[in-house]
């Protein structure tokens, strides 16, 4: 069957599922403190996403991440990774959460098939952590991470978004992380996505900077960057591990973009910056065929924009998109 392109001949390889809108963390930068959620009945059920994921691979989708809102605060999350586990074509299951509950589930997640695991991680300071995230325990965080890596999770990576003035005197001590080779330090540039829209132009650290803080205290070495990736990678020049930057705002990575989103409450996202989806729930609750649902999704993978910038032209200025925890990150 033919593979999902869209209008510039960019195919879909990536799915991100937001699986809940829901979290148990309130990061600044990502969602309002009082957030309104989606009601039950519109999240789409496990059937559901599995249908959907299970079409989605027909047409050459081979990795899927599965995302939020927190996606361990969906009951038996498990349950749904040994179905997305269990498609033909899907090479890649991984996840990215908070990590609040990794330490308890690290061992359920492994053995349902899931492969790999992103722990957001912006501070090693725990009061600071705790002040970001609204209240995150961040010895629990750590801990999610140790038991991650005792489960053998791979790839194993932290994520860090970077706030100028909040965290970026913690460039190099996160990088640190990375030196001993069993876990990849991702610096994200700070995007518009924010819940109470304390965004600004003037808070983001470019991924050039970051590299630089780096370069401050350990050699690095750029490595090639995988058509389709989302980060550009650095070896150490002295250790084992590597270090990345996703300059989703300075240096923008849309022109071999292979990624597509399906939000909790079952819309096709194709860009991160696009600020509505196209809403596959009315045709998957009524018994819409396969061949209808893959249309619907030809369709929406066509309408992809170029890039960010043309979105951003589009709404005459860099402005506040949306809360990030509504589709997933
Ligand atoms: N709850 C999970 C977590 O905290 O990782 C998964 C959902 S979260 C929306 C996915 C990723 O988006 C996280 O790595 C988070 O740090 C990142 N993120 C959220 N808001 C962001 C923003 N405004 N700019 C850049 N990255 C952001």
């Amino acid at each position: 069957m033919a593979v999902l392109t869209d209008s510039l001949g960019r195919v879909a390889r990536k799915l991100r599922i937001s699986v809940t809108d829901r979290c148990n963390f309130r990061c600044q930068f990502c969602m309002p403190t009082h957030p309104v959620w989606l009601p039950h009945s519109e999240i789409l059920t496990f059937e559901e996403i599995y249908r959907v994921a299970s079409l989605f691979s027909r047409v050459g989708v081979e990795n899927i991440r599965l995302s939020g809102g927190e996606p361990l605060m969906r009951r038996d999350i498990e349950q749904l990774v040994e179905l997305l586990a269990g498609i033909p074509g899907i090479r890649g299951l991984s996840m990215t959460t908070n990590g609040f509950l990794l330490a308890e589930k690290a061992p359920s997640l492994k053995r349902a098939g899931l492969k790999g695991i992103t722990v957001s991680l912006h501070s090693l300071k725990p009061e600071r952590f705790s002040q970001i995230t609204g209240g995150g325990p961040f010895e629990k965080v750590i801990e999610g991470i140790k038991a991650a890596k005792a489960s053998g999770f791979s790839p194993l990576r932290i994520n860090a978004v970077i706030i100028r003035g909040c965290n970026d005197d913690e460039i190099a001590d996160l990088a640190s992380l990375a030196l001993e080779g069993d876990v990849t330090v991702r610096f994200i540039e700070y995007m518009p996505f924010d819940g109470e829209r304390h965004w600004g132009v003037d808070k983001v650290v470019s991924g050039n900077e970051i590299v630089a803080r780096v370069r401050e205290r350990y050699a690095l070495v750029p490595s090639p960057r995988p058509a389709g990736s989302t980060a550009q990678l650095y070896e150490f020049e002295d250790g084992k591990g590597e270090v990345g930057i996703i300059t989703s705002i300075t240096q923008p990575f849309c022109s071999d973009c292979d990624r597509i989103r399906l939000s909790a409450d079952g819309k096709i996202v194709p860009c991160l910056f696009d600020k509505t989806g196209f809403d596959l729930r009315p045709l998957l609750r009524t018994s819409g065929s396969d061949e209808a649902i893959l249309n619907f999704m030809r369709n929406a993978i066509l309408q992809k924009a170029p890039g960010v910038e043309t979105l951003l032209k589009k709404y005459q200025q860099l402005e506040h998109i949306r809360p990030m925890h509504t589709i997933g990150g």
